[in-house]
């Protein structure tokens, strides 16, 4: 076989025009066909570059001097967006960014799904009004520098923590509760754990934030079970912070990257705070997952609603239903829904919220959705619509063979990954459904992260 020379080399300049950009944010440029990866270069820009690092089918390099510049670029606000990693898109307009996630699903519906984009329609990404101060949810790793504490993130490829007063994408007030339990730590004398000699005693702040209700959960995460001065802790932050209404502890006592231990114990107030999802009312506590932008959650939900067409009358399945939250949505419109999900502490949460809300056409169930769903189809439960939302990798196969088997009216199709969803919607679409819609969410504004609800439904032969 004969080896493929690429045809950039390390330490030379060459230049490159822009088209598109990679999963994290950087632009790519083809040159004589060869993928290369430039970090900060837009598509529409053209420039010099240089190599930086060459692989077998791509090549990395550095933007040395733009000749083009995108009419969408913008200056980053953060003034620590190139040290921290969190959002890739700050130096594109936010129109820029609701365009290239619409054409980026366009695209991997097209090339890995191989649909007719003159038959479905892809629509504009819905964005925020306000795409700042978003997340409901921080959660921020600590460390020591000489006179106390500091609180922020890990700076982008190391374990170094970079103090950090404010994220522009957080809620502002999490940050000042994570910048007054920072400041009262460090004057009490509070160690921060050491990932490297496995001392010290606080791991990580977390703060969850109500959308709606406003109720807030402090959450310390410490090494040991004990809590030095803990009284005086309590009163002073309560004392200034009348919305927590719940500060618990969660003790993680291994070495791990993960960052919430098993044991988690309340230190006052309530285990959980509430929000709400629409007329939905949902019970946090510490662990629970819940969606991190509530705003767009809310926008997600009713499209998948509008999609499903709901009646009254009809029987559905939602697959991956977390801890419920789209289950619930649909029940208020259905005659019964089933929701199943494989983190049995996410089933508990479903089905408190269901009481929560007084709704009682549903079922959840604990277990991979491709081995229960096949067991309620053995049962004889048929769907009128199924709603999948399923994590990155997609489907299993298995389930979409059951889909196929079951043959529900409209698949409703929840996802964080185009690139898994076309790859679904080529199973379904030979199985004979079609796909009709694509209605892209921009729920993480800045990211490069794209969610879509896609209508799917059953030709009529
Ligand atoms: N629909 C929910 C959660 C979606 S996230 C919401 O909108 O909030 C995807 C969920 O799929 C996670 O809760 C994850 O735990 C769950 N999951 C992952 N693999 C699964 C499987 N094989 N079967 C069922 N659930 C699974």
């Amino acid at each position: 076989m004969t080896k493929v020379v690429p045809p950039v080399e390390k330490n030379e300049y060459y230049d490159a025009v822009f088209e598109d950009l990679t999963h994290d944010g950087a632009g790519v440029a083809k040159i004589e066909g060869f993928p290369v990866f430039v970090p900060n270069a837009l598509p529409g820009e053209s420039g010099k570059i240089k190599i930086v690092k060459v692989k077998k089918g791509y090549g990395y390099g550095r933007l040395i001097e733009l000749y083009e510049q995108s009419p969408e670029r913008r200056a980053a606000p953060c003034p620590v967006y190139k040290q921290c990693g969190g959002c890739q898109l700050q130096h594109l307009s936010y129109k820029g960014q609701l365009d290239h996630k619409q054409k980026h699903v366009k695209e991997v519906l097209a090339r890995i799904g191989k649909v007719n984009l003159d038959k479905v329609i892809v629509h504009p990404t819905i964005g925020m009004k306000n795409p700042w101060n978003y997340r409901n949810k921080a959660q921020v790793p600590v460390g020591e520098r000489e006179g106390g504490l500091i609180a922020g993130f890990y700076q982008k490829r190391t374990h170094d923590i970079i103090d950090m007063e404010r994220c522009l994408i957080q809620q502002s007030e999490n940050d000042e509760v994570v910048q007054a339990v920072k400041n009262i730590c460090s004057r009490i004398g509070i160690q921060a754990y050491d990932e490297l000699t496995h001392q010290g005693w606080l791991r990580h702040i977390m703060v969850r934030y109500g959308y709606q209700t406003k109720e807030m959960m402090l959450v310390f995460i410490t090494r040991t079970k004990d809590f030095p001065n803990k009284k005086s802790m309590i009163a002073e932050i309560t004392a200034k912070f009348p919305n927590i209404k719940s500060i618990v502890q969660n003790i993680n006592p291994k070495r791990t990257n993960v960052i919430l231990g098993d044991e988690t114990r309340i230190l006052w107030g309530s285990e959980y705070i509430y929000d709400y999802i629409g007329n939905i009312k949902f019970a946090i506590s510490a662990k629970s997952f819940y969606q991190v932008n509530p705003e767009q959650t809310k926008v997600l939900y009713e499209k998948a609603l509008e999609y499903a067409n709901l009646s009254g009358n009809e029987t559905v399945i939602d697959a991956y239903c977390g801890i419920g939250t789209i289950s619930l949505f649909l029940a208020q419109k259905a005659k019964k829904v089933y929701g199943v999900e494989i983190v049995p502490e996410a089933i508990e949460d479903a089905k408190r919220n269901a009481r929560l809300n007084n709704i009682e056409n549903v079922e959840f169930a604990v277990g991979e959705a491709e081995s229960i769903i096949p067991k309620w189809y053995e049962q004889g439960i048929r769907a009128d619509v199924i709603v999948v939302d399923p994590p990155r990798k997609g489907c299993d196969e298995s389930l979409l063979q059951t889909i196929l088997d079951m043959k529900p009216k409209k698949v409703v199709y929840v996802s964080c990954n185009p690139a898994t969803l076309a790859r679904d919607i080529a199973i379904l679409e030979q199985g004979g459904y079609e796909m009709k819609e694509v209605q892209p969410v921009d729920m993480f504004p800045h990211t490069m992260h794209v969610e879509c609800v896609s209508q799917i439904v059953l030709r009529k032969n």
